[in-house]
């Protein structure tokens, strides 16, 4: 065991970060953690991924927050890896560094015209209404048609949150600029594209039959984009979410079409494959899709039969992607930082000592949130190995300054309006005194700038 007290840098304070601090500080290590983030506030994409109606999830910020809260993990907020502290600057204050720096933006999804205006990435929607600073604060929705590309949840959050009417996500956290926009929408009709068959889609049980119970939003799905090959059967046989999935699925399909009262849809579609986004004078007017037809395996041909549908704009929920940060090793074809088990390796396949990744940046992003405990489990049982002997037999080198007020001291003289775990108290509070006065548990404060002013304690409420 080192007899030094060890100093680890966390860069990203998603729930990733977060659970690798937690471990890493009840660890037989003697550790000092700071954990920095870009925003000025915590929790990654549970606060600016996750739904604002799913305020269960979005709970998961209270077991988060008690970690924090212990004082035991120092969060140093509004510091930017890359721009703010580049990685051989950790190396001055850190004999180890763990990156957990999610991913953010969205797939690609290379068709023709995926780029015409009208036409959007679901990463880049989510952010805005979950209020990022770093989006712009208006979102054109001027869309009456709307298609979502893609069978996963976000697809799902995407389309919900389109349709749904914004009266019903007032007693949400939306930020006032999100209600906004929202509330002119002249949306009625959201078309939801999937490649394959019902039994192949992503969606989460839960997650779909929610979808039935939003209010004047009527599901709609089409008896002949049903179909179950060899391979679809064996999904259903093996696993019980695919079950419970198709039978949601199915039992739409036997509703009265007389029932369909709402005055906005979600129409599901499947077999769909989305073939080109059609333009005119630049801007979207139409998705060209491809029927497709199952193989047998559960996956799927093409069939030479196309479909457009009139939809004024598109998303594309086909996944998001990490990106890379600088001097940090990158796969660029699957967004990842290079790592085994946690342990990053450079170019030659190697570790490169004291490097470390978890969380959506190590494994890519999928997953709930609980996987990303026990992918953090993993990434400190092997920095714990690797520091226990890596001190003695010089495998790693101890980081030159070890006085835990340099760096705060280095921000300061460079001018970083960094932020604290204090800061961020005080800014939680604002937020909910800001709820508070419409009977909402929380109002968000969006801009970064207003957001950086309360934590500093620059702006308060009366
Ligand atoms: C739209 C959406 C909805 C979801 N809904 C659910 C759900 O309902 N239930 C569920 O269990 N899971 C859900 N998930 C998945 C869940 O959000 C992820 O599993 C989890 O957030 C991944 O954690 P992470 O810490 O790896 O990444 P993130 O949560 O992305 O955290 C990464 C952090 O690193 C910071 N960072 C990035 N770059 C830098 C830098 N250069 N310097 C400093 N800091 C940096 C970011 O600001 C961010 O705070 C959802 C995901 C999305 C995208």
């Amino acid at each position: 065991m080192p007899t030094t007290q060890i100093r680890v840098a966390i860069v990203g304070a998603g729930p990733a970060g977060i659970y690798a601090a937690d471990i890493l500080s009840k660890s037989d290590l003697e550790v000092e953690v700071d954990l920095f983030e870009r925003l000025p506030a915590p929790y990654g994409l549970v606060r600016y991924g996750v739904a604002p109606d799913h305020p269960r999830i979005k709970g998961i910020i209270t077991a988060l927050y008690k970690v924090l809260q212990r004082g035991d993990i120092r969060l140093i907020g509004n510091v930017d890896f890359g721009t703010d502290l580049t990685l051989e600057d950790m190396r001055q204050y850190y004999d180890a560094v763990i990156f957990s720096t999610g991913a953010i933006r969205d797939a690609d999804l290379n068709i023709p015209g995926i780029d015409l205006d009208g036409s959007y990435g679901a990463a880049d929607f989510v952010s805005w209404f979950d209020g990022h600073p770093d989006v712009p604060r208006t979102w054109p929705l001027e869309a009456q048609h709307v298609a979502v590309l893609g069978v996963g949840n976000v697809a799902l959050d995407v389309a919900r949150i389109l349709a749904k009417h914004v009266e019903d996500l007032m007693p949400t956290e939306i930020p006032a600029n999100v209600a906004e926009g929202l509330a002119k929408s002249p949306v009625t009709d959201v078309h939801v594209f999937g490649r394959r068959g019902p039994a192949q889609v992503k969606f989460t049980p839960l997650e779909l039959r929610e979808l039935g119970h939003v209010p004047d939003v009527d599901i709609v799905v089409y008896p002949e984009d049903f179909d179950f090959d060899e391979g679809s059967e064996e999904a259903i046989r093996s696993s019980n979410q695919t079950k419970q999935v198709v039978k949601t699925l199915t039992d739409w399909t036997l509703r009265d079409p007389s029932e369909l009262t709402a005055s906005r849809r979600i129409h599901l579609h499947f077999l769909h494959k989305p073939h080109e986004v059609l333009g005119a004078d630049g801007k979207v007017v139409g998705l060209r899709t491809e029927r497709t037809e199952l193989t047998g395996d559960g996956n799927v041909r093409g069939t030479d039969q196309f479909e457009d549908f009139e939809i004024q704009a598109v998303y594309r929920a086909v996944g998001y992607f990490g990106s890379p940060l600088p001097d940090v090793p990158f796969d660029d074809g699957a967004g990842v930082i290079p790592n085994d088990g946690g342990r990053v390796l450079g170019a030659d396949g190697e570790h490169i000592p004291g490097l470390y990744t978890t969380g959506w940046i190590k494994r890519g992003p999928v997953g709930l949130i609980g996987h990303t405990k026990s992918d953090a489990a993993e990434t400190i049982r092997h920095l714990v190995e690797d520091v226990t002997s890596g001190f003695e037999d010089g495998t790693l080198t101890p980081a030159p300054e070890r006085d835990p007020n340099a760096i705060i001291e280095r921000l300061e003289n460079q001018g970083v309006p960094y932020t604290t775990w204090q800061g961020w108290e005080l800014l939680d509070a604002y937020e909910r005194s800001l709820g508070e006065e419409q009977g909402r548990e929380r109002v968000k404060v969006v801009p970064r700038e207003e957001m950086t002013e309360i934590s500093r304690g620059v702006t308060a409420r009366a």
